[in-house]
């Protein structure tokens, strides 16, 4: 086996590590939902409903024809058949969106379309397909010959059918999906009170950061962090948006977070959290507000930084791109929901018990969180976990392909291949899963 792992000897850790349950406990302790407000239908996907919505009007509005074909007294038609059909004189014709609607005399009919009312008269509907036009008919006037008897409002919807004016038709809390938001325009809504979705101000950190595309000096890297976070932030339901790439100088940090933190709802920052020279980061941070630096017992990771600075929260994240992908998904994306309205329950990814494909090493207190590809096997009943390549916090590529992180507890510092781990899952539909 490739040794994945990245070399401990000589690694001490601090001794004031908190443990990852608490850092995520502690974060989220301070950090209540957005106020309510109202949005446009147009941008509520997504967000979490923050009242019951009653249904302002029937849905639907008024009784219409569930078919194209005729309008007609049902008791017109009982004798009908496809043997013995029966002639009614043609009175007109509604469409959807008529307003004037002909009236259907007895042994008469209206041609009606889907979603046209039923006109006066009328108590059912007599599908296009169980009729003929007689001979030398049109469509408005002449003869229509029903081949079939239906009873009393047959293919009628019925005003309210769908939903009664008055109904609750959607609770408080639940996300807006794209059924919901067709349901909130059905019963008339053009706003809607949500919690909105948080704007993530995100910075990067650091005198060897060039944007992609520009030229690429001496001792330079791209800056991938600012983008990474912005993806994962938007995937999360948040809106973001990269707010300043800041040199390793406490006056450029100073005024960048402050802008940053002036435009967002809360701010997220990678890079100078740790203990280097130039990791001005939590220095400035902590003249801002009460920011604090925060060994979280976790692996990738543990130098982070929480608080509020100039009263918005800002998280600060570990500036190795592994680091900073696996305390999002893990520790950001579950106050970036509460922010959203989420509940207790919905915060965290949803994590799936898988058996490992290989064996694994993890350091003595600390919980790993190790990039793994699932594979189902069929007929079997938890997934596979194999690891996505070498583990070092600097190599991106592991969270490429990686549909999940595998969770090793503290407590272990090595699990043979076979073992039940938890997996949080980080894709909806990771593709080695679909059959
Ligand atoms: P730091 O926490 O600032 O000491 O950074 C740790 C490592 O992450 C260093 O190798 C940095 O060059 C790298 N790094 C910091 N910020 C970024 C970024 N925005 N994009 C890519 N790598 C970064
Ligand atoms: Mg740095």
């Amino acid at each position: 086996m490739a040794d994945h792992f990245p070399p401990e000897q000589g690694r001490v850790d601090p001794p004031d590590m908190v443990p990852f349950e608490q850092a995520r406990a502690e974060v989220l302790a301070r950090l209540p939902p957005l106020p309510a407000r109202e949005v446009g239908l147009g941008d509520a996907l997504g967000c979490v409903l923050a009242a019951d919505i009653h249904a302002g009007e029937h849905l639907p509005p008024f009784a219409n024809s569930a078919m194209d074909g005729f309008a007609v007294r049902s008791a017109d038609v009982q004798a009908a058949s496809a043997q013995r059909p029966v002639a009614l004189r043609l009175a007109g014709e509604v469409f959807a969106g008529s307003a004037r609607l002909p009236r259907v005399p007895p042994g008469g009919a209206v041609r009606i379309m889907t979603g046209g009312s039923l006109p006066p008269g009328a108590d059912a509907v007599v599908p296009v397909e169980q009729t003929k036009l007689a001979a030398g008919g049109d469509p408005g006037s002449g003869e229509v010959l029903v081949h079939v008897a239906v009873g009393q409002r047959a293919f009628v919807r019925e005003a309210g059918e769908d939903v009664r004016e008055g109904t609750l038709v959607l609770e408080r809390g639940r996300v807006l999906d794209p059924a919901a938001i067709g349901m909130l325009a059905s019963v008339g809504r053009r706003t809607v009170p949500v919690v909105p979705r948080p704007r993530v101000a995100v910075v990067s950190t650091g005198d060897e950061l060039v944007d992609p595309g520009d030229p690429l000096g001496p001792g330079q890297i791209r800056d991938s962090n600012s983008w990474l976070l912005v993806a994962q932030a938007r995937r999360a339901g948040a809106e973001a948006f990269r707010c300043g790439r800041l040199h390793d100088d406490p006056g450029a940090l100073r005024k960048g977070f402050a802008l940053a933190a002036a435009e967002g709802d809360l701010v997220l920052t990678s890079g100078g959290v740790s203990v280097g020279d130039r990791d001005y980061t939590r220095q400035v941070l902590a003249e801002l507000g009460d920011v604090r630096g925060m060994r979280v017992a976790m692996q990738p990771g543990m130098p982070q930084a929480f608080g509020f600075a100039a009263g918005t929260p800002l998280y600060g994240l570990p500036g190795n791109p592994v680091s900073c992908f696996v305390v999002f998904e893990l520790l950001v994306r579950p106050a970036l929901r509460r922010l959203a309205g989420h509940p207790d329950d919905r915060l965290d990814h949803v994590r799936v018990p898988a058996v490992l494909g290989e064996p694994v090493r993890s350091p003595a207190g600390k919980v790993s969180f190790l990039r793994v590809r699932l594979e189902q096997e069929a007929g079997e009943g938890s997934p596979r976990a194999f690891l996505t390549g070498p583990q070092g916090s600097g190599v991106l590529s592991s969270c490429v392909a990686a549909d999940g992180l595998a969770v090793i507890p503290a407590a272990d510092r090595e699990l043979a291949a076979g073992a039940v781990v938890e997996v949080v899952l980080l894709r909806d539909d990771p593709p080695s899963l679909v059959p």
